[in-house]
């Protein structure tokens, strides 16, 4: 039998593994009109799967562009979401307490899965469909490590291999990352590297690069261009990737059912827009139906500002420009980030989707210091006892600029965020924080002009 919690009380909602969604949703199906189309980087037409086959299988690329408004979940990808999922709904007393806010603050927590984030929801199905193709090998990129260490756990769980290029800036700062990944059987490079042409490009030019996301996305891309058994796979930005985490949002809805409420406001931080589209998405879906009216808010780093300061333009994914051109907000593909700490947030372009529906003023979009986000990561561990990684606590500092905005009109508003991850690996960044010595960057229009004039030309 079942006793019901009163849900003014209630600290978890939790679902049985019987009450997991078997679906993901797609938000193309509900859009009042489609996002404009991917583009051939050489003959600037649409894009078809063919051209896509080199790096994809083709039950993701079908993904990619389906317009069904879901997509079943596979049961050997199930099994292994099994693992983690369904992941709990908290409700954020202690914090609100501390705050003095009436507003109740929700969070789902992502951090229970083996890399400790989001990230496994999308490289669990994205390992399984390569595995299906006869794929033995993938590539990828990662900044903080997050993605590589989910991607390197979900090749081990069909056993493929996986090699991975990460940001050198990240890869001297976080070496536990790199253990992490080797320890689930992948194998780790510092990007730029010596191994690709676009790696030895960069360091031809300059020897001493931190790296990006763009230039480890362009030596992962090359080599598994050039092997007709690997793949790769991207972590964020595309479609299919935002159609895998909408489980986030699928339970979260069903987790409010269970408690009688309904958000009126979402917030979520946004690197390349997987964990916020993952949340809020199925939310959005019953916003266009009338069913709720939530505001739903992306919350990004005042040093890499792509919805709030960057273009909506065609811009390649990668710094080499050999990806197809995304129609997104970017600060242009040779910008290079300053390593703030949020590795995960440090991508020069937004998921052309989430730009699209920022276009269609469905969200809005604010940008937060590196001071705020910590201090706001900070109260959260004292009161939830859960250190967030730095990515997350961007969404908590727009929570706590929210809260107690209620605390000033009296509002007893609903605000849910997803706390995307935990910070475990993260430590020496709160120990730069307590220290004193963050640094931070606000980045202005006049330094992002530079790299955005320098974008390709696209006929209208
Ligand atoms: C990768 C990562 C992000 C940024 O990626 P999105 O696609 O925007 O979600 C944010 N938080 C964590 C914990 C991450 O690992």
């Amino acid at each position: 039998m079942r006793v019901m919690t009163d849900p003014e009380r209630a600290t978890k909602i939790l679902l049985t593994e019987a009450e997991m969604p078997r679906q993901w949703y797609n938000l193309l199906a509900d859009l009042p009109t489609p996002p404009p189309p991917v583009l051939h980087p050489g003959t600037l037409q649409p894009v078809g799967p063919d051209d896509l086959s080199p790096l994809f299988p083709m039950a993701l690329i079908l993904q990619e562009v389906a317009t069904d408004r879901y997509v079943d979940i596979p049961e050997e990808v199930l099994d292994v979401y099994r693992l983690w999922r369904p992941s709990p709904l908290f409700r954020a007393h202690r914090l609100e307490k501390a705050l003095g806010t009436p507003a109740k603050i929700f969070y789902k927590y992502e951090g229970v899965s083996p890399a400790g984030s989001h990230k496994p929801n999308t490289a669990v199905p994205q390992a399984y469909y390569n595995a299906q193709a006869g794929i033995t090998r993938l590539t990828t990129e990662t900044g903080a490590g997050q993605w590589g260490t989910s991607l390197a756990f979900a090749c081990a769980q069909y056993g493929l291999d996986c090699e991975i290029w990460q940001v050198r800036a990240s890869y001297d700062q976080k070496p536990y990352r790199k253990i992490m990944i080797e320890t689930f059987g992948g194998t780790v490079h510092p990007s730029p590297s010596e191994l690709t042409n676009a790696g030895r490009a960069i360091l031809a030019a300059n020897p001493d690069s931190p790296g990006s996301l763009g230039i480890a996305i362009s030596e992962a891309v090359e080599v598994a261009a050039q092997d007709p058994n690997t793949n790769y796979a991207l972590g964020s930005v595309l479609n299919h990737v935002l159609l895998h985490q909408t489980i986030i949002g699928e339970e979260a809805l069903r987790q409010f059912a269970q408690i009688g409420m309904t958000p009126d406001v979402i917030v979520g931080c946004t690197g390349g827009g997987s964990n916020f589209g993952g949340l809020t998405f199925p939310f959005l879906r019953e916003k266009l139906a009338g069913r709720m009216d939530p505001v739903i808010r992306a919350v990004e780093p005042a040093s890499c500002p792509s919805l709030t300061k960057g273009v909506y333009a065609y811009d390649f994914g990668d710094t080499a420009g050999m990806t197809p051109l995304m129609k997104m907000h970017t600060l242009g593909h040779d910008f290079i980030p300053d390593p703030i700490h949020a590795g995960g947030l440090r991508y020069h372009g937004m998921s052309p989707l989430i730009s699209h529906v920022y276009e269609l003023g469905l969200i809005e979009a604010v940008a937060k210091s590196q001071q705020d986000c910590f201090a706001a990561g900070v109260q959260f561990a004292r009161t939830e006892g859960i250190v967030p990684a730095p990515e997350p606590t961007h969404a908590l500092a727009a929570c706590v600029d929210e809260a107690l905005r209620c605390k000033e009109t009296g509002e007893e508003k609903v605000i849910l965020t997803a706390l995307c991850g935990h910070g475990h690996l993260d430590l020496a960044a709160y120990g730069a924080y307590l220290a004193g010595d963050l640094v931070d960057h606000e980045l202005s229009r006049d330094e992002i002009a530079e790299f955005v004039a320098a974008l390709p030309a696209v006929p209208a």
